[in-house]
């Protein structure tokens, strides 16, 4: 059970939509079986070049991309890739104010339907990307446990005037205070902090990007006692870590001690067409680590 069931769990009552979105996990996950044997089954028949499966790592579960955003394609043209890669997809749009620029930004419930009715019926997990931390407010309780999963992250920081800056930008190091590298090192560690214990979130996207001034020197920064912290919040409330292909982050010394702590783990590209479904690294990090099924976050049935 994850915080954001905890939290809306209340509010769930036994309906006919809920026997339905049962059903639909049931075809979810039978979907995601299905995947798996075509993998087994192409890896029969050819046996050269299984790139990007599961098998071929030596997992024995299949393959989610829980970080796959549909900016500039369409769902249809992304599940094309999904069946191509053999990896399910859990797709993310942006959800939060509009003080989030985004091509894409879901801001109340109406939105949040609009999107979910787009995706109602395709065989993806249905998440979102929750920006900062006043996007649970934008909607009610009612309309989030219809998701499948929340994922956010730690790159919206905020600045000397206390407000969100992103920490990709060009001129981070104006808007934050960062001369002190350690010392913003130990702020962005407790707002990694933050984050897991306050926000109904299921999954730490990105985890453990550091901003442009201190990404050189990542070994340097997250030192085994910071990474522990984070590791340990994680477990505490059952927020899972993204193993990212796109930034090919966490590295593996910080994974290691995640998996020690009892961390679950979840597989993205943080993809934009056509890059989503791309886990090398994630695929590689986890047979090295000798991650299980046990290991992996799966959204939770809708009857918990
Ligand atoms: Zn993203």
């Amino acid at each position: 059970m994850t915080n954001r069931h905890h939290v809306l769990q209340d509010n769930r009552k036994p309906r006919t939509e809920e026997q339905e979105r049962v059903s639909r996990r049931k075809f979810l996950a039978a979907g995601a079986a299905g995947l798996g044997a075509v993998i087994l089954a192409t890896k029969a028949a050819t046996s050269a070049e299984p790139a990007n499966e599961s098998a071929s790592a030596g997992l024995d579960f299949p393959l989610v991309d829980f970080h796959v955003h549909l900016d500039n394609s369409t769902i249809d043209k992304v599940l094309e890739l999904s069946r191509e890669r053999g990896v399910m997809f859990g797709v993310v749009e942006h959800a939060g104010t509009k003080e989030n620029e985004y091509p894409t930004v879901l801001s109340n419930d109406a939105e949040l339907q609009g999107y979910l009715a787009m995706l109602a019926g395709k065989p993806v997990y249905r998440g979102v990307q929750a920006e900062w931390i006043d996007w649970a407010g934008c909607f009610s309780p009612e309309a989030l446990a219809q998701l499948d999963y929340v994922l956010t992250d730690t790159m919206t920081f905020p600045g000397k005037d206390g407000r969100r800056v992103k920490l990709w930008s060009e001129d981070v190091e104006s808007r934050v205070e960062m001369a002190d590298r350690q010392a913003f090192m130990d702020r962005y560690v407790d707002w990694h902090v933050e984050i897991i214990e306050k926000q109904p979130i299921d999954v730490l996207g990105n985890t453990s990007w550091l901003p442009r001034p201190l990404a050189d020197d990542y070994e340097a920064f997250w030192t085994p006692e910071r990474i522990r912290k984070v590791v340990d919040a994680a477990v505490k409330h059952e927020v899972a870590l993204e193993i990212s292909s796109g930034f090919r982050l966490p590295k593996p010394y910080f994974l290691k001690i995640a998996k020690a702590a009892g961390c679950r783990f979840v597989f993205g590209s943080n993809g934009r067409y056509p890059k989503m479904g791309l886990l090398d690294y994630s695929v590689r990090t986890a047979g090295q680590l000798g991650l299980t099924k046990a290991d992996m976050f799966t959204p939770a049935p809708d009857d918990r």
